[in-house]
């Protein structure tokens, strides 16, 4: 049985991102960005990407109760009740006790949290890459180091928030796309 209420977590440029999009594919089941929710907000022009947008571009933290509002909506909407892929929230100890008390509402529960890890020096470059293909306002070495900074401060606690539940797989996130696939393959069938 593969587990599908799934979070997915990491630092910036660890392919969180990329990794969920294929598993959609492959269980059916939706990718919840907030990152790219936000995004998406701030290009629309509407109320919440007025809000988000100046973080966004220093790499800082879009305020809690913006983005627990937005992934709230997501995860209430219809497709999200098979399961998804929660790529980038939560990403405070506050978020994920939100986090919680949604999916209780809700009626459903957490099963597994994927954990990625890659070493910083590879992080930086690889979003530098990135930077160049994609060209996304938050991909410059000054805000790519402050969210760094910000994710081992704020979000990397959230992994022994779930160790203690005993739903943390930890898997190395360096090496082709085709091998990390299978890495998260194996830990999610386990
Ligand atoms: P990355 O993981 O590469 O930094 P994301 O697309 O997940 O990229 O996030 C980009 C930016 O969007 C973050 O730096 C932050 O400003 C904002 N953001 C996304 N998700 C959240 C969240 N859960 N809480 C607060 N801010 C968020």
């Amino acid at each position: 049985m593969m587990a599908r209420r799934l979070l997915f977590l990491g630092p910036p440029g660890v392919g969180k991102g990329t990794q969920a999009q294929r598993l959609v594919g492959e269980l059916g089941i939706p990718q919840i960005s907030t990152g790219d929710m936000l995004r998406a907000a701030v290009a629309a022009g509407s109320e919440i990407g007025r809000r988000a947008k100046s973080f966004i571009d220093r790499g800082e933290l879009v305020p809690d109760q913006v983005v627990i509002g937005v992934a709230e909506a997501r995860l209430a909407e219809h497709d999200a009740s098979a399961g998804f892929v929660l790529d980038g929230f939560p990403r405070t100890v506050a978020q994920a006790e939100a986090l919680d008390r949604i999916l209780e509402r809700l009626g459903r529960e957490l099963e597994l949290c994927v954990v990625m890890e890659v070493a910083e020096p590879a992080l930086v470059e690889r979003l530098l890459r990135r930077s160049k293909l994609e060209g996304r306002s938050d991909d410059n070495e000054e805000t790519i180091r402050n969210r760094m900074r910000v994710y081992r401060e704020q979000t990397e606690p959230l992994v022994a928030h779930y160790r203690r539940r005993g739903i943390v797989r930890e898997l190395d996130g360096l090496g082709s796309m085709d091998e990390v696939a299978e890495r998260i393959r194996r830990a999610i069938a386990a």
